[in-house]
C-alpha cells in the first residue's frame, strides 16, 4: 500500500514513491523550486515567497541587490548617473545616452 501522500491535495492522494509525488506537486500545485516545496494555494505560495524570497531589485549597471526599487534607483542615481539632462534632470551614464534622450524627448 503506497504511503506517500500529497498533503496539498484536497483529498489526500497517494503515490508509490517520492519522485511520483514530486512530479505531481510540480505539475499541479503552486511549487517553490527554490525550496522544493508545494503549497496548498497560490496565496500560501505568495506568502512564502514574500517572506522567504523577497523580490530583489538589481542595479543594471553593477549588479548590486536592493530590497526596494526606490533604494535601487537612489543608488543608481548616486553611483552611475554621471551626466544629467538639463531639461528634466534625468541621469545618464554616458553623454551618448543623454544626447539620445535629449533628441527623443526635448526637441
Ligand atoms: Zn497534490
Ligand atoms: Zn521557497
Ligand atoms: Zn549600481
Ligand atoms: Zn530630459
Amino acid at each position: 500500500m503506497p504511503t506517500i501522500i500529497c498533503k496539498q491535495c484536497e483529498a489526500p492522494r497517494r503515490f508509490n514513491d517520492v519522485q511520483a509525488r514530486y512530479n505531481h506537486q510540480r505539475a499541479v500545485h503552486p511549487f517553490c523550486s527554490l525550496c522544493d516545496q508545494a503549497f496548498y494555494s497560490e496565496h500560501g505560495f505568495e506568502m512564502h515567497k514574500a517572506s522567504m524570497h523577497p523580490i530583489r531589485y538589481y542595479c543594471k549597471s553593477c549588479g548590486r541587490n536592493f530590497q526596494t526599487s526606490s533604494g535601487r534607483d537612489r543608488h543608481w542615481d548616486d553611483m552611475h548617473a554621471k551626466y544629467r539632462c538639463r531639461e528634466c534632470d534625468r541621469g545618464f551614464e554616458t553623454t551618448l545616452g543623454r544626447e539620445a534622450h535629449g533628441l527623443a524627448k526635448h526637441l
